[in-house]
């Protein structure tokens, strides 16, 4: 394996951990109440684990091609050419996936107001700081 790709792997993995020990949800929800576009990624991830695939595409739909854009954007250096994606395919597809999480995360807040992802602006920290200052 490249250093490169080593080195990409270690900053990636300890980013995660950092996360999951100091933060253990969306740390767009923490701070804000306001879940993020991949909410449900980590718990869809967490089911298919299981083979629980109905609750995975519950979780977050796009969980599949999300995972494997990363998984891609982590190992294309040293994928063999063929399996390589040309720059402006790989853009073309990372922008429609973009732009499908966007549409996915709008109808989850417009038409599933009580289901995996809710805005809580009771719930975020700077929220409840503020309430703290105020008194
Ligand atoms: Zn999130």
């Amino acid at each position: 394996m490249k250093r490169k790709v080593i080195v990409r792997h270690i900053v990636i993995i300890s980013g995660l951990l950092v996360l999951l020990l100091f933060v253990w949800r969306c740390p767009l929800e923490y701070l804000f109440g306001i879940p993020c576009p991949c909410c449900g990624m980590t718990r869809a991830f967490k089911s298919m684990a299981s083979l629980d695939f109905r609750a995975s595409f519950s979780y977050h739909p796009l969980f599949l091609p999300t995972g494997f854009a990363i998984w891609y954007i982590l190992h294309k250096d040293v994928l063999p050419d063929r399996f390589r994606m040309g720059k402006k395919t790989a853009r073309a597809l990372g922008g429609l996936l973009l732009l499908l999480l966007l549409a996915v995360y709008v109808y989850r807040i417009a038409f599933q107001p009580d289901g995996i992802i809710k805005i809580d602006l009771d719930d975020g920290l700077i929220f409840k700081i503020m309430r703290e200052i105020r008194g």
